[in-house]
């Protein structure tokens, strides 16, 4: 789960994390009364989004000439007409894709001057199972490119979990960011408190970009970004309140309401899975027959009749989904009660694209009986590659 940039500050501060002053705000007044209570003269209007790029991004409806989601303003009209242009457009941005996001929020922050824009994040490692910290003086740009154009300067801390952070970390942090004497204090101090949220939330990825030098020699965390790991969401209630439906996908969090695990995919197969590792096999075999999946879906181990309809409902949503692949499994639930539950949802969602069903398990020959009786143009299938291949086939005559 994600939150938005104005949720991590407010965190991190809690947590000693040097940010600027801000103020979130849901309209154009409220943002003008936000900056009124800033110090000034220089104030930060910033969308808020879940994705990163904003300050390089566009906005839909404004001419391209117009600036980005991160704007400076020196006075209160500035504030309102960044605010104005900003709220309820389309902001696209690198992380976007090309349908953009809807900023229905802002962040008024103090401006800064900036001498030195660096880049620190704390992430886990799957390779080595850990939390690793990763720095660079190439701060305030795209770390892919950095990371593609110049890897030398990305320097990666792995931290053990059995020490925790220690000050060797905290110096290491502050060479490979070349400071020394009292910024590269601030730096060890900086990452030291970031590690501490990291552990302290559960966080899967804390991301500072740009963590800047001020001129006047203060270490801010200008722009964060934070995700935390869902698993470990119900140990933190208060976190679970920062979620933001808006910035999910509706099919993902319709999906969520029914206790279904699916994420939508670009192609044009819709898959109805019960397991999670017989949905990925699933993906894979459309792949390995020149199709590609419109969605992961698993309805887990008790694939009832209602899941199932939720399910069908999910899929037939996208209007890419030009055929739907099930693959049931029946052992808990018995075939013949799966094959029911395919059948009334099958009527209920007045089903308009070819259907191919593979069932094994308890009870398999009763259940291919109900859907061969069913009346319904079901295409049944006797294993997962004659179940792939008659999918893709049956997607090819219509497409
Ligand atoms: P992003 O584009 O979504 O990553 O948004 P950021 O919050 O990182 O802002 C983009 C850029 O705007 C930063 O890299 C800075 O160069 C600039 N910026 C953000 N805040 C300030 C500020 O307080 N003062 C100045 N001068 N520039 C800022
Ligand atoms: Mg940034």
């Amino acid at each position: 789960m994600n939150i938005h940039e104005y949720q991590a500050k407010e965190l991190l501060a809690k947590w000693g994390v040097p940010v600027p002053a801000g103020i979130a705000a849901f309209s154009v007044d409220e943002a003008v009364a936000a900056a009124s209570q800033l110090p000034g003269p220089l104030y930060v209007v910033k969308a808020q989004i879940h994705a990163g790029g904003r300050g390089k991004g566009k906005f839909k409806e404004l001419p391209p000439e117009a600036k980005g989601g991160v704007r400076l303003a020196r006075s209160a009209e500035d504030v309102r007409a960044a605010a104005a242009d900003m709220l309820g457009n389309t902001l696209v941005t690198v992380q976007t894709g090309e349908a953009g996001r809807q900023v229905n929020r802002l962040y008024v922050t103090d401006g800064v001057d900036i001498a030195k824009e660096f880049y620190l994040a704390f992430l886990v490692d799957r390779a080595s199972g850990r939390v690793a910290c990763v720095v660079s003086t190439e701060g305030g740009m795209d770390i892919e490119t950095v990371a593609h154009d110049t890897p030398e300067k990305i320097h990666t801390l792995i931290v053990d979990p059995a020490t925790g952070w220690r000050a060797h970390h905290g110096r290491s942090v502050a060479a490979a960011l070349g400071l020394s004497g009292d910024l590269a204090k601030q730096a060890s101090s900086v990452s030291e408190k970031l590690y501490a949220a990291f552990i302290g939330t559960d966080a899967s990825q804390i991301e500072i970009n740009p963590l800047a030098v001020t001129d006047d020699g203060q270490l801010l965390v200008l722009d964060a970004k934070v995700g935390f790991d869902p698993n470990a969401l119900p140990r933190h209630p208060d976190l679970m309140q920062l979620r933001d439906l808006a910035e999910e996908d509706p099919a993902e969090v319709e999906a969520s309401k029914h206790d279904l695990a699916f994420i939508k995919l670009d192609g044009n197969i819709g898959c109805l899975v019960n397991g999670a590792g017989l949905a990925m096999a699933t993906m894979d075999i459309i792949k390995l027959n020149g199709a590609e999946p419109a969605n992961f879906l698993d309805v887990g181990g008790g694939a009832s009749k209602e899941k199932v309809t939720a399910a069908f409902k999910l899929i037939l949503a996208d209007p890419a989904v030009k055929g739907i692949l099930v693959n049931i499994f029946g052992g808990i639930m018995r075939c013949d009660i799966i094959a029911e539950g395919i059948i009334a949802a099958a009527k209920e969602v007045n089903l308009g694209v070819p259907l191919v069903v593979r069932l094994e398990g308890t009870n398999v020959d009763l259940g291919k009986e109900i859907l061969a009786n069913s009346g319904l143009p079901i295409v049944s299938a006797n294993d997962l590659g004659d179940a792939a291949r008659k999918i893709v086939a049956e997607v090819k005559k219509v497409a």
